[in-house]
């Protein structure tokens, strides 16, 4: 994408998610597969990477948020759609008429979803969620009874159709760590008693990108995949992207802003944590904190240059880091590669996050609307040997401005 002429780019394949996406399937081959597309796809796009998913079979989108699942509606989308994270004021009514998939943590929710309905005058799907274990969103065991016997209730009354029961894992991406049958155990009981007291859930769900890899037993009926979608392994200890047949789907680049030769002893950048140890070239990269380089990259951070890795030298500015070449030539508008796939002998988001001491995930999602995201491999030889066949998931192009 060198020809592209902007300060920088984060280049989307999404032919790349396409693929993880059929790849992800055929590890769950007796699940469905839920595409989660929350935080803007992992900084990926929403939309894109929406329609994207369901091309490639994702028969559910997932999101953390209601405004993130109402803008795929908005945007065309009309297959299976589940979000999580509600707060009071919903907005339920607007959800139960989008036809989105409420999950359900604790009876205020119920009752404030149930008044909503009353008023679309239509029932919503509602997917119960139990916390096996994270400790974070999600009914605690003891609590269980209650939702139950609420949702029982609501559901003879027509108000909600209970279409799921679900959980989250803590600790899947550390595989063999004891939390994850615990987790599975209490999920079972949960699932159990909910069907012994008449409620018949479509989908059972517990498992995220690492536990899709790892433990075809957590499967069930739905896997609800992110980071994999995007070609980027849970961590590495489950493994690397390609162990998978997984592809990064996101390549970070700028073209250099200046290229100077600057004599030893040159203070380099804010607090001049770096010096030049002699006469060298520097190269200015157009990107920082306020694109989502991380001011923690400082130093750390590795960056593609005239073919051979280079180091951030010194801070991490909102707008801008500069690079120490050595000997070597480059160019103003050269291309600074920071992360891709890895063919071109690129750093992956996985470097990046190991010299930040952060995750991938957050190497991806952070990457700000500065940077614009231009996408390739939308429509290509690959989806016409598809059939097709889920014609009710496919997102309508004509909402999408
Ligand atoms: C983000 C999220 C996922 C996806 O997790 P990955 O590890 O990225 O696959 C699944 N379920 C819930 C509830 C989430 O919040």
């Amino acid at each position: 994408m060198s020809e592209t002429p902007m300060r920088a780019r984060a280049v989307v394949d999404l032919a790349a998610l396409r693929a993880n996406v059929r790849a992800l399937r055929a590890r769950a081959p007796r699940a469905q597969l839920m595409a989660v597309v929350k935080a803007d796809a992992y900084g990926h796009g929403a939309v894109p990477c929406a329609r994207a998913a369901r091309q490639a079979g994702a028969q559910w989108l997932g999101t953390a948020t209601p405004q993130e699942a109402l803008a795929l509606r908005a945007a065309g989308d009309r297959g299976r759609l589940m979000c999580w994270l509600w707060t009071p004021g919903g907005p339920w009514r607007e959800a139960v008429e989008a036809d989105i998939d409420i999950s359900v943590s604790g009876l205020w929710a119920l009752q404030e979803l149930t008044g909503a309905v009353r008023a679309a005058g239509r029932p919503a799907r509602v997917q119960l969620k139990i916390d096996t274990g994270l400790g974070r969103n999600g009914c605690q065991p003891a609590d269980w009874e209650k939702l139950v016997a609420g949702a029982v209730d609501a559901e003879r009354e027509g108000l909600i159709r209970v279409t799921g029961i679900w959980s989250h894992f803590a600790c899947a991406d550390e595989p063999g760590h004891p939390s994850i049958q615990a987790q599975l155990a209490v999920f079972k009981d949960a699932v159990a008693y909910a069907e012994a007291q008449g409620l018949t859930p479509e989908v059972r769900h517990i498992a995220n990108s690492p536990a899709t890899l790892t433990l075809p037993e957590t499967h069930f009926d739905l896997v609800r995949t992110g980071v994999a979608i995007y070609g980027i392994s849970p961590s590495p200890e489950v493994g690397a992207p390609d162990d998978f047949g997984l592809r990064p789907v996101m390549t970070l680049s700028a073209s250099l802003a200046s290229v100077k030769r600057v004599p030893g002893g040159h203070g380099v950048s804010y607090g001049h944590l770096y010096t030049t140890p002699g006469e060298t070239t520097l190269a200015l990269v157009p990107v920082g904190y306020a694109d989502g380089i991380p001011r923690a990259a400082s130093g750390t951070g590795p960056v593609l240059v005239g073919g051979k890795w280079r180091t951030v030298a010194g801070r991490v500015a909102m707008d801008q880091f500069v690079v120490d070449l050595g000997g070597d030539s480059a160019h103003v508008g050269d291309e600074a590669v920071l992360f891709g796939p890895g063919d071109r002998g690129e750093p992956t988001a996985e470097d990046w996050a190991r010299a930040t001491g952060t995750i991938a995930y957050e190497v991806v999602t952070r990457i700000s609307a500065r940077v614009p995201r231009v996408y390739v491999g939308e429509y290509d030889s690959d989806m016409c040997d598809q059939g097709n066949s889920e014609h009710d998931n496919e997102v309508d192009d004509t909402g999408d401005a």
